[in-house]
């Protein structure tokens, strides 16, 4: 089912899907999920092992290829089903940290790679053959200023040359291709800080162990980060997506659909919370009582759900403008912003309500409470979340 109506008398009207909007794909996944149970995530995590097999299943059944157009073997669903398929898997208590890049990065090839580019790459990505899983942006000394980012990238003949560092680029050592950013003109010779960055396609296959050293990031949940470091390293002047100097621009077209993609792994997530902390409270007796009879327990729970369905909103009305090619960065940025947090406070909520217990690894809450508490950070901050409304909703003056 399409968000919005085809047989609309008024093609100017927006329908928003309420309920279990695409049932079959939520079924499908429901089935995927089920063959991963949590005693699979539970030893990934102590090991900070890779879902190889998890990530296998979804490429298989096609659902990691859900935006890729059919043209280059993708499944070419809307923004919302994609949306649907993230959420679903995080309902579950699975996870699709391992391989959610794949469908935020190859939009910025989609949409501003060449023919030539996309052919090469997107039917490799569709079937799971090529790995799109590393997105290279942040660098250690200048964060969430991205446009002051060090990692330089020189044309010399056919090649450019890169040479600089990343810093918690997610699965780099599970992925066969890494979407870079990196400056190719000098701040100080450029009119705007946001030209003069540059987007390329690095094969990490060719480049590792040569010019590109990646080294694992210990980190508090296990995704994969690692940190990334360019000697010289050559990239071919064809693996430069669209426009030199464009870079930052590209990026920040995909945005609105990451945030999207993000929010709806967040609504899964505190589905999953509420339900565990509601199940436990109504089995675990104490003082003569379910611990669910006091307000203390229900309170903080029923409040995380008030929350998770107001933030699925947002969500769902972001994906609808969004398939309908209307402006969403207000409502994607929102959604973003309130699923994170809904879900965090359901984790609070989870961890409060199993007590004791929400500390042991067997029950799986403390592992689920650490991942709910990236969103609030990655990829993005909830401070500049709230800078951009402030500034492109409410008029208030430029925080960054
Ligand atoms: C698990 C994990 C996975 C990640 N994966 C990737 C990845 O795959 N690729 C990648 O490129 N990056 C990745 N990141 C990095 C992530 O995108 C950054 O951590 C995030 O953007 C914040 O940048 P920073 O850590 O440098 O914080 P900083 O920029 O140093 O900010 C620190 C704090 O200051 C606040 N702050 C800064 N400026 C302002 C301001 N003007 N107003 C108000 N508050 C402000 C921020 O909101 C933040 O709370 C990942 C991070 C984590 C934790």
């Amino acid at each position: 089912m399409s968000a919005v109506s085809e047989d609309n008398a008024d093609p100017g009207t927006i329908l928003v899907a309420l309920g279990e909007d695409y049932p079959e794909i939520r079924a499908s996944v429901r089935r995927i999920c089920a063959g991963f149970p949590m005693e699979y995530w539970r030893e990934l995590d102590a090991r900070e092992g890779y879902p190889l097999e998890f990530v296998r299943a979804l490429t298989e059944s096609g659902f990691l290829s859900a935006l890729i157009p059919a043209e280059y073997g993708g499944a070419d669903l809307p923004l919302r089903a994609a949306s649907v398929i993230l959420e679903e898997i995080h309902a579950c208590g699975c996870s699709a940290t391992a391989c959610h890049a794949q469908m935020y990065i190859m939009g910025t090839l989609l949409r501003h790679g060449s023919v030539e580019q996309k052919k090469r790459w997107l039917p490799g990505i569709a079937s799971g053959e090529l790995r799109l899983q590393a997105f290279g942006v942040t660098e250690p000394s200048t964060g969430s200023d991205t446009t002051k980012l060090k990692t330089r990238a020189v044309r010399r003949g056919d090649r450019y040359i890169v040479n600089g560092q990343k810093v918690w680029t997610s699965r780099a050592l599970h992925s066969d291709l890494m979407l870079l950013l990196a400056r190719t003109t000098a701040l100080d010779q450029v009119r705007r800080k946001t030209d003069g960055l540059s987007v390329f396609v690095v094969d990490i296959r060719e480049a590792r162990g040569k010019s590109l050293e990646i080294r694992p990031l210990k980190a508090m949940v296990n995704h994969n980060a690692t940190e990334v470091f360019f000697d010289d390293m050559e990239v071919p002047a064809g693996n430069l997506i669209g426009e030199e100097g464009k870079g930052f621009r590209y990026i920040l077209d995909g945005l609105n659909a990451e945030r999207v993609l993000a929010a709806s792994e967040s609504i899964g997530d505190g589905r999953w919370f509420v339900g565990k902390a509601t199940s436990y409270a109504a089995d675990r007796v104490v003082f003569d009582r379910p611990i669910g009879q006091n307000q203390g327990i229900q309170f903080p729970i029923a409040r995380a759900h008030c929350e998770i369905e107001a933030a699925d909103m947002m969500v769902r009305r972001a994906a609808a403008l969004f398939g309908a090619n209307r402006d969403c960065g207000a409502e994607a940025n929102m959604a973003r912003l309130l699923a994170a947090e809904a879900a965090w406070h359901a984790a609070e909520a989870t961890v409060q309500t199993y007590g004791g217990f929400g500390f042991a690894r067997e029950y799986d809450i403390e592992r689920r409470w650490r991942e709910a508490r990236v969103p609030l950070v990655a990829p993005i901050s909830v401070n500049l979340i709230l800078a951009y409304v402030a500034q492109h909703v409410l008029g208030m003056p430029r925080a960054y």
